[in-house]
C-alpha cells in the first residue's frame, strides 16, 4: 500500500479509479482495491495476477481476480463475471480516503447552523476535527463501505465521498434517526484530477461538504428556537408597554387640548361679542366693484370672525386674486390656497381669528352660533364658488388657479383698455397742440373734456367712444383729425372741423390759399421769361409780349400767368420758337462760311477788284449774285463752276 501513491499517479489515474482523460466516463471504471483474508487493503500494483491475487470484493465480498495484462491498465475484476456491483468509483474512494485520513487524523469539518422557521445561526464555525483512528466499515446495508473516524473518547463520524452518486436519502434518514454524525465531501469536480496534492487537499479542506446527519442539530435547532421565542415575548412586552405609555400620553394630551379649546373658544366668542364695527355697512367704492364684476359669484354668508360685510372681504379677494395686477399676459405666481387668502383679507377679521382655528375650538364656536362659517370656511366657500363659476380651478391638492379661459379673457378686456387709454391721451395731446397754435381770443368758452363726449356732425360717435370702439369710425375720425392738423400747420383748407373753433383759422387758410395763387403766378411768369431769355436770347422781349397761339388777344407771358396747364403750353411753344431760331443760325453761319470759301476760291483767279465785281453782280443763271445765291456746299459748287476753266484746274 505505501507505494500506491506513485501508482496511480504514474498510470494517469487517481484514487477513485480513474483512467479515461473524457470527462463524464465512469462507465470505464474499475476496481483498483481489494481486501486480503486477514481483512488488509491491497492494491491492485501490490498483489498477483489472476487468482493468486486472493483478494475479495471491498463491497460485494465475492472472489476477484486481478487483472494485470500487458494491454490495459491493471484493475481487479469479479471472479464470477455475471455479477455487477455498482459505486466502484465511491468504493475506491472511500478505501482511499480512509487510507489517507488514516495518516493525517485531522480533517475541515463544515460549520453548524442552527435554525428555526427560517431563522438561521451559526452554532459554530467551519473547523479542523482531529481524530485517533479512522476505519472502514459497512453498516446500514450499504455497499460501498462507510469511512468511519473515531476520536480518543469513542466519538464516532461517519465521512463520504462522492465521486459519481449522492449518498441515498434512506441512508440519510437511518443516520438521521440512530443519532450518527455523518460528513459527505463532494469530489465529483476532481473526478478526473491527476494532481495529487491537489484531490487530498480538496478532501481534507477545499473540497465543498456538508452534513448529512449531525447528532446534536435538533439541542442546537431547540435551543435556537427557545431563545427566539424567549426574544419575541420580551419585544411583545415591550410593544405592549410602549403602546400603554402612548395611549396615556395621547388622553393626556386630548384633555389638555379640550381644556385648551374650551379657553380658546370663550375668548373668541367673547371678542365676537365685545368687537365695535359695523358689519352692515358698505362703502361707496365697494359697491361701484361689485357692479364692475357684476358675474362674479358675490355672497352673503353667515359667518363669525370677520370685522366687516362679506361684501367687503370678498372685493378684496377678487381684487387681489382676479383682476388687473397681472392682468396682461395673466401668469400666477404662486397657486393660490386658503391660507394664502386668509392673509391677503386679514384685517377684515377680528383680531383673535387672524390666526388657525383648532378643530375643537370651530365645534365650540358652532355650538355658540349654530349654521355660522368661520373665516377658513367662509373664504373656502368663496373660492369654491369662484372656481364653480369659471374663474379658478380648484386642483386636487385643494389650491386654486386662475382658469386659463377668465385669464384669456381678462387679458382681452386689460389690452382694450390699455389701449383706449392709449388712444384718449394721444386725442387729448393732439387736440391741445391744435388749440395752443390758436390765439387766445379764438378759443371762447371751448371745453375739451366736455368736446370729448359731444358728437360732432357727421361721426358716428362722440371722441371718447370712437376711442374705445378703435374701429373704421374711429380710422374716419383720426384722418378728419389729421386734416385739420395739417390746417393748424399752415396747410390747405378742410371742410371738416369736428366742433373745434377754428372758423378763424379756416378764413385764414383761404387767404393764404388766394396768396398763394398770386404767388404762383408771378412764379410761372418769372420762369417763362427766364426760359425765353436762354432760349431765344435777343429775340425773347418780342416773342413774350407777342399774340399767343391759344389766344390771339393775349400775350404769352399773360397766358403763363393763368395755370399751370396754360404755362405747359407756353412752354411748350417756347421749345419749338427755339428750334426754328437755332435752324435759322446755323443756316446763316453755313452760308457765311461756304461764302467764305467761295471768296478764297475765287480770289485765286481775280485780283481784288474783278473778285468783288464776279461775286455781286448778278448772275441770270440763279436770278441774283453768285454771293447770294452761295449759301450751302451745293450752291457753292454752282457759284465755283463758273470761274474759268484753267484757273480751276490749279485750285484744285
Ligand atoms: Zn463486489
Amino acid at each position: 500500500m505505501e507505494n500506491s501513491n506513485e501508482h496511480w499517479q504514474k498510470q494517469d489515474r487517481n484514487p477513485f479509479g480513474y483512467k479515461d482523460h473524457r470527462p463524464f466516463s465512469g462507465f470505464s471504471d474499475e476496481l483498483v482495491y481489494g481486501i486480503k483474508p486477514d481483512g488488509r487493503i491491497a492494491h491492485v500494483s501490490d498483489v498477483l495476477s489472476g487468482l493468486l491475487c486472493d483478494c475479495r470484493c471491498p463491497a460485494c465480498d465475492l472472489a476477484l481476480v486481478a487483472k494485470k495484462g500487458p494491454k490495459q491498465l491493471h484493475h481487479f475484476a469479479h471472479h464470477i463475471k455475471s455479477v455487477s456491483c455498482s459505486h466502484i468509483a465511491e468504493t475506491n474512494a472511500h478505501i482511499w480516503a480512509k487510507e489517507f485520513l488514516e495518516r493525517e487524523k485531522r480533517l475541515t469539518i463544515p460549520p453548524i447552523i442552527a435554525e428555526h422557521e427560517g431563522q438561521k445561526e451559526i452554532v459554530s464555525p467551519a473547523r479542523i476535527y482531529t481524530f485517533a483512528h479512522a476505519k472502514l466499515e459497512k453498516r446500514l446495508n450499504t455497499i460501498v463501505p462507510d469511512v468511519v473516524l473515531i476520536t480518543e473518547n469513542g466519538t464516532q463520524l461517519i465521512v463520504e465521498v462522492r465521486v459519481t452518486h449522492a449518498c441515498d436519502e434512506t441512508k440519510v434518514a437511518k443516520l438521521r434517526s440512530i443519532g450518527l454524525s455523518a460528513v459527505e465531501i463532494d469530489l465529483r469536480r476532481f473526478r478526473t484530477s491527476t494532481k495529487q496534492a491537489e484531490v487530498e487537499d480538496a478532501l481534507l479542506t477545499s473540497g465543498p461538504r456538508d452534513w448529512l446527519s449531525n447528532a446534536k442539530q435538533a439541542k442546537f435547532d431547540d435551543r435556537l428556537r427557545d431563545r427566539l421565542a424567549a426574544e419575541a415575548a420580551k419585544k411583545l412586552r415591550e410593544l405592549e408597554d410602549r403602546a400603554k405609555r402612548l395611549a396615556a400620553a395621547e388622553a393626556r394630551r386630548v384633555r389638555s387640548e379640550q381644556m385648551e379649546a374650551q379657553r380658546e373658544s370663550a375668548r373668541l366668542i367673547q371678542a365676537v361679542r365685545t368687537h365695535k364695527g359695523d358689519l352692515n355697512q358698505i362703502p361707496d367704492r365697494i359697491s361701484a366693484f361689485v357692479e364692475q364684476f357684476h358675474d362674479v359669484p358675490w355672497s352673503h354668508p353667515k359667518t363669525v370672525g370677520f370685522a366687516v360685510h362679506p361684501l367687503i372681504w370678498q372685493a378684496d379677494l377678487v381684487k387681489e386674486l382676479i383682476t388687473f395686477p397681472n392682468a396682461l399676459d395673466y401668469q400666477w405666481p404662486e397657486k393660490i390656497s386658503i391660507s394664502r387668502a386668509l392673509r391677503t383679507i386679514s384685517r377684515h377679521l377680528v383680531p383673535d381669528f387672524r390666526r388657525p382655528l383648532a378643530a375643537a375650538v370651530i365645534a365650540k364656536l358652532r355650538d355658540e352660533w349654530p349654521h355660522h362659517r368661520v373665516p377658513t370656511e367662509a373664504v373656502e366657500l368663496f373660492l369654491d364658488d369662484l372656481a364653480g363659476t369659471g374663474f379658478l380651478w380648484r386642483s386636487e391638492a385643494g389650491e386654486f388657479t386662475v382658469t386659463q379661459e377668465y385669464a384669456d379673457r381678462l387679458s382681452a378686456s386689460e389690452r382694450r383698455r390699455q389701449e383706449f387709454e392709449s388712444r384718449s391721451e394721444d386725442l387729448r395731446h393732439r387736440i391741445n397742440v391744435i388749440l395752443a397754435r390758436l390765439p387766445a381770443s379764438e378759443l371762447g368758452s371751448f371745453d375739451l373734456d366736455r368736446w370729448l363726449t359731444m358728437r360732432a356732425p357727421g361721426q358716428k360717435a362722440d371722441p371718447t367712444t370712437l376711442c374705445r370702439l378703435g374701429d373704421d369710425a374711429f380710422r374716419d375720425f383720426d384722418r378728419a383729425l389729421k386734416r385739420i392738423e395739417l390746417l393748424s400747420e399752415g396747410g390747405p383748407v378742410t371742410d371738416e372741423i369736428l366742433g373745434l373753433p377754428l372758423s378763424e383759422e379756416i378764413a385764414r387758410a383761404q387767404l393764404r390759399a388766394r396768396e398763394k395763387l398770386l404767388m404762383a403766378a408771378s412764379n410761372r411768369r418769372l420762369s417763362l421769361t427766364q426760359a425765353a431769355q436762354l432760349e431765344l436770347g435777343e429775340d425773347a422781349n418780342s416773342w413774350l409780349s407777342g399774340p399767343s397761339e391759344d389766344d390771339d388777344e393775349m400775350s404769352w407771358i399773360d397766358q403763363a400767368g393763368l395755370d399751370d396747364l396754360s404755362y405747359q403750353r407756353a412752354r411748350v411753344s417756347l421749345a419749338s420758337a427755339a428750334v426754328v431760331r437755332r435752324a435759322a443760325i446755323r443756316a446763316r453761319n453755313e452760308a457765311s462760311s461756304r461764302r467764305n470759301e467761295l471768296r478764297q476760291a475765287a480770289s485765286k483767279v481775280y485780283d481784288e477788284q474783278h473778285l468783288e465785281l464776279f461775286l455781286h453782280t448778278f448772275h441770270p443763271k440763279f436770278g441774283k449774285s453768285p454771293f447770294e445765291h452761295c449759301v450751302n456746299h451745293r450752291t457753292m459748287q454752282e457759284c465755283i463752276e463758273l470761274l474759268p476753266r484753267t484757273k480751276r484746274t490749279k485750285i484744285r
